[in-house]
């Protein structure tokens, strides 16, 4: 169709067909309103813009549809339009729907001048390019906070190697400020002599595309800005977007590596040396208990064997001293172990209201430390609810990594393995099970389980579940073993809560 008019089309409605038909196809909102505001027709896009029907709408005036704050602006603009001051005029203004929401929008207004003007604005929903604005803002700012918490420094370069971007770590790792090395070649932070050789690399990349570092990661040697240099593991990618080619390098210091590895090594001999002495002690408590019931029949044995010396009248009374003496003795040693054990048992507890789940947690964690663990599922099963117990946490944890490990060792060759650990509250006990899949106890085991120096491990030394029973009866609690369902041992102990409200 072709259009034969060129005539205006102010003061009138496009009655014209292609007209009409452009005008409600447009995909963009289009309205016409007197100079005092009123609207006279508006296009469908516009309607749904504003969330008016089109009858509803044509009662209405700009004003009414325009947010409070804008319609001041609005009004200074006509006046303009309407002196001849310009032509036409670009804002960005705020709409309010019918139903109360706020629509941002670009309104280029024209006037059409006639018998009577009018005025025709062409709106432009902001909303789709607000939002893609705050969705890359958005994205910009988590990339950014990603990066900040990185250890590793991030240094990009373009395709010639002048540093386009410097991160943090990157200052505190080299000693060189953002500012001082943006622009400049980043065979600034090597030594030589790959700071002569960097440049040739780049172009042979440009040239030939080998890649010698890209993708790969390295172990090459850095310059600070102080000239001190340092090992350090670089890995490179690439980005291209357009014409540009950008290269994106992550750094890693080795010698806080090194260094870190140090200290966690330094960390795990105290804790093996404090563990030690833990469980020396707790061995001596062990010993002790078994110690003392025949040190305390030797010396009735004796005590009964002097009373029968006693009786016999041509008896040497030499024997009878050395037997009084030999039970003096034995008597001695019982004294001995009895402090011994009263040592250990108060020494070093130390019993605090504790949270149950959270001792669970850092025990279990701490023993699948290691290559044990390795192809286990572990399984916490706590319940928040538990009540606080009174215990001391580091005995405690201990009986439980004690029994997390033989569950563990337990399951070594098993094809499942699937350590449980769960706890539950009844009848004034918290209990604590751990479950393993491992082959269960052999019969001879069992019998004597909890007796020191049980084992049957080549490096066990067996006093693991007797020093976990002597915790857990100090505590006032149990423990006990039991053939899990379906394969495998359950551990379980007690350890009793005080009901809120007594001391
Ligand atoms: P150790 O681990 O040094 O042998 P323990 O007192 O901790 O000392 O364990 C004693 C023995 O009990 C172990 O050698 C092992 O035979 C058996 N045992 C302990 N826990 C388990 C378990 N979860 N499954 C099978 N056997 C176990």
């Amino acid at each position: 169709m072709t259009l034969k008019s060129k005539e205006p089309i102010a003061g009138r409605k496009p009655s014209d067909d292609a007209y009409r038909l452009l005008f409600e196809a447009a995909a963009i909102g289009i309205n016409w309103s007197e100079p005092d505001g009123r609207l006279i027709e508006a296009n469908q896009h516009f309607c749904a813009l504003v969330g008016y029907e089109h009858d509803e709408l044509m009662s209405r005036r700009v004003e009414d549809i325009t947010h409070p704050d804008d319609v001041a602006e609005d009004r200074r603009q006509i006046a303009r339009l309407l002196s001849g001051a310009c032509s036409s005029y670009i804002v960005e203004k705020r709409y309010v729907r019918k139903d109360g929401t706020v629509i941002p929008a670009r309104t280029t207004s024209s006037l059409m001048r006639g018998r009577s003007p009018r005025r025709i604005a062409v709106v432009e929903d902001l909303r789709p390019q607000l939002k893609a604005m705050n969705a890359q803002r958005e994205s910009a700012a988590r990339l950014k906070s990603i990066l900040d918490a990185v250890p590793d420094a991030m240094i990009v370069i373009d395709e010639r190697g002048a540093i386009e971007t410097f991160s943090p770590s990157a200052e505190a790792m080299f000693g060189f400020s953002a500012a001082e090395v943006v622009g400049q070649n980043v065979n600034i932070l090597m030594p030589s002599p790959y700071r002569e050789q960097h440049d040739g690399y780049l172009e042979r990349y440009r040239k030939t595309g080998e890649r010698h570092i890209i993708g790969i990661g390295r172990v090459v040697t850095g310059q600070r800005k102080d000239g001190t240099t340092f090992p350090m593991e670089l890995s490179v990618g690439e980005a291209i977007a357009g014409d540009a080619r950008r290269f994106t390098g992550f750094v890693r210091d080795l010698t806080e590596r090194e260094r870190s590895e140090r200290r966690i090594d330094q960390l795990q001999a105290e804790l093996m040396h404090v563990a030690r002495l833990g469980e020396l002690g707790q061995m001596g408590a062990a010993l002790a208990h078994e110690l003392n019931q025949p040190l305390a029949a030797i010396v009735n044995y004796l005590l009964a064997a002097r009373r029968l010396l006693q009786s016999v009248p041509e008896a040497p009374a030499r024997i009878g001293e050395a037997m009084e003496k030999a039970a003096a003795q034995a008597d001695r040693a019982g004294q001995v172990i009895r402090r011994l054990r009263e040592f250990v048992a108060r020494g070093e507890t130390e019993r605090r209201e504790e949270n149950v789940n959270a001792l669970i947690e850092e025990a279990a964690a701490l023993a699948l430390v290691g290559a044990k663990s390795a192809g286990v599922t572990t399984r916490l099963m706590l319940r928040p609810d538990l009540p606080l117990v009174l215990v001391d946490k580091v005995q405690i944890q201990q009986v439980l990594l004690n029994l997390i490990r033989n569950a563990l060792e337990a399951m070594d060759s098993s094809d499942e393995r699937v350590l449980t650990v769960e706890a539950a509250a009844a009848d004034g006990m918290v209990t604590v099970t751990v479950a393993d899949t491992g082959p269960g106890l052999s019969a001879e085991v069992a019998q004597n389980l909890f007796q020191p120096f049980v084992t049957t491990k080549a490096r066990g030394m067996g006093v693991g579940l007797s020093i976990c029973r002597s915790i857990i009866e100090a505590h006032g609690g149990r423990i006990w073993a039991s053939p899990r369902t379906g394969g495998g041992t359950n551990f379980a102990f007690t350890v009793p809560f005080e009901l809120r409200g007594q001391p």
